[in-house]
């Protein structure tokens, strides 16, 4: 059954059959709309799909809001959500207080001696360990991203009403989480290795209905602390013999 129908009951305009593919193959049916043509709002398919693609896509949990934003059909305001995210979490990271590329610049920006290859400035946000060429790339690479994200993107959503769609803001949202991600000690340069994130175990537990599943936690949790155990007195004995 198809889902033709806004979310908020506008009067849609009758559909006319056009060229259409599926499955490689082509004739004449109807289109779907992804979003209504009156009020703008995702129809019900395009919702569950980006919803479905959020389930893949792990966003950096700083932007929870920004994805409920996105769910409401508020565009405009989920990208301006990311750009005020990713800023702040810029200024508590290099404890500047200042803004945009400026911000980017003076948190991330570092110096190097060209002859040894030293750095000579560290920069007050470390990405990486900056000793690689593809470490100082990084670094490099992700302050010039930064900088254009703020003045090209941000401030352009910033003053006006952007008319550009739901796929722009997507967009937004992805590179927001790439960045947050960055920022959070997660850079690409660690051949994808992702570091562990402190859990509240104690919390996942208490909120466990099921007696077996609490079980099951607990029984994980103390076969990890004694692995943890056996490595850390391993260590200790190598260093001391
Ligand atoms: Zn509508």
């Amino acid at each position: 059954m198809r889902k033709y129908k806004c979310p908020n009951n506008c009067r849609l305009p009758r559909r006319k059959k056009e060229l259409v593919e599926k499955d490689g193959k082509w004739g004449f049916d109807y289109h779907d709309f992804t979003y209504c043509p009156v009020c703008g709002e995702m129809m019900p398919q395009t919702h569950e799909a980006v919803k479905r693609f959020f389930d893949i896509y792990h966003l950096n949990s700083k932007l929870d809001r920004a994805e409920q934003l996105i769910y409401k059909s508020e565009f405009n305001a989920a990208a301006r959500e990311a750009f005020v995210v990713v800023e702040t979490a810029l200024r508590n990271k290099s404890g500047l207080d200042l803004h945009g590329v400026d911000l980017v610049n003076k948190a991330l920006s570092y110096d190097v001696d060209k002859k040894s290859g030293q750095i000579t400035k560290i920069p007050l946000i470390q990405l990486n360990n900056l000793i690689t060429d593809s470490e100082k790339n990084e670094q490099e690479g992700v302050r010039f991203m930064l900088m254009g994200f703020f003045q090209g993107a941000r401030n352009i959503f910033q003053h006006n009403k952007v008319g550009s769609g739901a796929s722009d803001v997507l967009s937004i949202i992805i590179q927001a989480s790439y960045f947050l991600n960055l920022l959070d000690g997660h850079s690409i340069t660690k051949h994808g290795e992702w570091i562990r994130t402190k859990v509240d175990y104690s919390d996942i537990y208490q909120n466990m209905p099921n007696h077996i599943d609490r079980l099951k936690l607990r029984c994980i949790l103390r076969f990890r602390n004694w692995k943890h155990k056996k490595m850390q007195s391993k260590i200790k004995d190598t260093c001391e013999s």
